[in-house]
């Protein structure tokens, strides 16, 4: 972890030295990126959002509101998303950026919601491979550069607010049925944050975020949203909130 954190580090300070002499360009329009950081301009990020309610694209039973800012089958999107993955930590940056300026456009440029911030947790065996969670990456960027905006409202990273208790087959090669036999007894809400959870679903102005890479189908974020409303946090005021999307058109 230290070493990832020097690695993020020493890009943090690259971007901001490139920044004083040159620009980016948008790997999608090709226009001049002034802002550090990002790959693919604010305008195309805001052009190539979708949302979808989970219920149009799966049988899932679930009212759960997932939020995808690309689509997995765009090529360069894929890319971008999988070298997070496969070590290039740094891209936690452009997509935790990248993830608050769609919600920023989502709510109108008016965050009026004191937003909590959690993530889909990792296996112990895939961390001690990985050596990171690109979730809580993701994540922590996203609320670094929300605070950035000096909103009024309160917004909060609640780490590890999930446990991951058992190691999933990889769920994009099982069916729904299998999917959710599989996921039925991966996650553990962590017992701390009870007090928080019910305090905060008391009024009307809190939600929760769950930060996702990929969803495939939803069943995780739903799994993790039932976690919390188990414990008496309304539904509707939590939202999936994923970088891409995998099975829906
Ligand atoms: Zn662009």
């Amino acid at each position: 972890m230290l070493l990832i954190k020097l690695r993020l580090y020493i890009f943090q300070l690259l971007e901001k030295v490139l920044s004083l002499f040159s620009y980016r360009v948008c790997k999608k329009c090709k226009s001049k990126i002034q802002e550090k950081y990002l790959f693919i301009c604010k305008d195309c990020i805001r052009a190539q959002s979708a949302w979808i309610n989970l219920k149009s694209f799966q049988d899932f039973d679930s009212k759960l509101k997932i939020y995808f800012l690309f689509r997995y089958s765009d090529k360069l999107i894929r890319k971008l998303i999988l070298d997070l993955k496969n070590n290039q930590a740094e891209l936690a940056y452009f997509w935790g950026l990248a993830l608050s300026e769609f919600l920023i456009y989502l709510f109108n440029s008016k965050i009026n919601r004191n937003i909590y911030i959690s993530y889909v947790p990792i296996s112990t065996e895939k961390f001690n491979t990985r050596r990171y969670n690109q979730a809580e990456l993701i994540a922590k960027y996203f609320y670094k550069f929300l605070r950035k905006r000096k909103f009024k409202q309160e917004i909060k990273l609640v780490e590890n607010l999930f446990y991951r208790i058992k190691n999933t087959e990889p769920l994009y090669k099982l069916n729904s049925e299998e999917r959710r036999n599989e996921l039925s007894k991966a996650f553990e809400l962590n017992p701390k944050y009870i007090p928080l959870i019910k305090n905060i679903s008391e009024k009307r102005e809190n939600i929760i975020l769950i930060i996702d890479d990929i969803s495939t189908t939803g069943n995780t974020l739903v799994k993790l949203s039932e976690l919390i409303t188990a414990i008496d946090f309304p539904q509707e005021r939590i939202l999936g909130f994923s970088c891409t999307g995998r099975n829906f058109n």
